[in-house]
């Protein structure tokens, strides 16, 4: 280790930085190291309202600045841990990518014909009041509706914080029984809100009651907790997640100067608990709209043993147009990642299509041509090559021979018969020749 690494280290161990102290101490006079270490003290501290936040910033917004943050406050909630506070350079605040990412702003109130109050009509999948249920095989269950920091680039930011639609036990269990009789979900994703914000003994329990469904193969968590609250990750959490493996954890860094000390700690215990680690940002103007900050953030990742998952184009919800970027924006970033680093430090750049179209994944375009005997590709150094095709190959054509595939139990052939979109057109030639929109006139006038 060299010199700063040590003194970093010794800072973790037992003090706190200067900077920490008097954050704390404008905040509570009697708080001590181990006070800014404790999860509870740092939630119990936020910052949740426009006076407190001039005076922790050290400065006075306008008369009608306040006033618009109020209202902006009043629509979105505010909540800012003094841990992730203590990330802002408050000497350029206005350009900070901390900053930007929790205080308010009266951009907030914009609105615009395209935005959304459900962009992704989350809610036209629900099937009981907790679960979304858009893809086959997998679902959201929503088990709480708070967060340790309200980002303001939130896709659910006009649901978050709501005490009104916070689940209650009913409501839980209610998505419980929905996933014990629904046959398909073999994968369970906790979001919110952050189910991190639940207890251990909440946790503890409903990830027992999760695992004891036979057809559940694995459970992830969505949270943020290792970016604006990383106390929050205790040996005791970790040694209750550890129960219930395979446990993976999706986390949401968007920046590498959020790769702090105390979260690359945080992100060590949940792997030392055996947790693969995965990271979700959103590409956001301002914040990290750059193929360089990019860059740093995933090597930032992996060197914490965290895998980049996706790269969200910031969605068409209410409040967010300030941080919307072109896709060509991602496009250029995802170009400048493969191939130029480790393959599994590049995450996929994903449109959550509006109107519940799902993630649709866009790339930079590498298959350039074909004809029946070659491929034409081009690699990211810009080398355009062929690939030339087999002479002869024999397809495969699957008449649930099983055995002869070696798999071990052989498929129900339920698996062919639920294909859907164009994995159906390519596996069911016989009886799907075509997909047409429901709205085909032609379509509707040949029948
Ligand atoms: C994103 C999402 C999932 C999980 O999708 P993966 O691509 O498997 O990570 C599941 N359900 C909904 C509604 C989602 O939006
Ligand atoms: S932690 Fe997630 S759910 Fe909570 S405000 Fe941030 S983006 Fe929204």
């Amino acid at each position: 280790m060299n010199e700063q690494a040590v003194a970093n280290a010794q800072v973790a161990k037992s003090e706190w930085t200067e900077l920490q102290r008097d954050i704390a101490g404008q905040l509570d006079p009697t708080a001590q190291s181990s006070d800014w270490r404790d999860w509870q003290w740092q939630l119990k501290h936020s910052i949740r309202d426009i006076e407190l936040l001039e005076y922790m910033l050290g400065k006075c917004f306008s008369s009608q600045e306040q006033e618009q943050l109020r209202r902006t406050v009043a629509k979105f909630p505010m909540s800012i841990t003094p841990y992730y506070f203590s990330l802002i350079h408050k000497q350029a605040y206005s350009t900070d990518p901390i900053y930007l990412q929790s205080v308010p702003s009266s951009l907030e109130l914009e609105t615009h014909s395209e935005e959304m109050a459900d962009p992704l009509a989350e809610d036209k999948h629900r099937p009981v009041s907790c679960i979304s249920h858009r893809y086959p095989d997998r679902v959201l269950f929503y088990v709480s509706n708070a967060c340790a920091m309200y980002c303001r680039h939130c896709t659910r930011k006009r649901q978050v914080g709501d005490r009104e639609s916070k689940p209650g036990r009913d409501d839980i269990e209610q998505g419980i029984e929905y996933i014990r009789n629904t046959r398909q979900v073999r994968d369970v994703l906790l979001s919110g809100g952050d189910p991190l914000m639940m207890d251990d003994e909440f946790l503890d329990w409903l990830l027992g009651r999760l695992v004891n469904i036979s057809h559940v193969e694995v459970i992830r968590i969505g949270t943020r907790m290792p970016v604006v609250l990383p106390y929050r990750i205790t040996d005791k959490l970790c040694r209750t997640l550890a129960q219930y493996h395979p446990l993976w954890v999706h986390t949401h860094f968007n920046h590498p100067r959020e790769m702090t000390e105390a979260a690359a700690e945080s992100l060590a215990m949940l792997a030392d608990a055996g947790i693969p680690l995965g990271n979700q940002s959103v590409l956001l103007a301002g914040v990290n709209d750059c193929p360089r900050i990019m860059r740093r953030l995933v090597h930032r990742l992996v060197a914490n043993r965290v895998r980049p998952y996706y790269i969200y184009q910031c969605d068409l919800a209410e409040g967010l147009s300030h941080f919307r970027t072109p896709v060509g924006k991602g496009i250029e970033i995802m170009e400048s990642l493969i191939g130029h680093t480790s393959g599994f430090a590049v995450p996929q750049y994903v449109i959550d299509a509006p109107k519940g179209g799902g993630k649709v994944r866009v790339m930079p375009n590498y298959l350039i041509s074909c004809s029946d005997r070659h491929v034409v590709l081009r690699n990211y150094e810009g080398m355009i090559v062929t690939y030339k095709e087999p002479d002869t190959y024999t397809p495969r054509s699957c008449e649930g021979g099983c055995e002869r595939c070696g798999l071990d139990p052989p498929e129900s052939g339920a698996e062919e018969l639920d294909a859907i979109g164009i994995h159906q057109l390519l596996t069911n030639t016989e009886t799907t020749e075509a997909l047409v929109p429901a709205s085909n006139e032609r379509a509707h006038r040949m029948h």
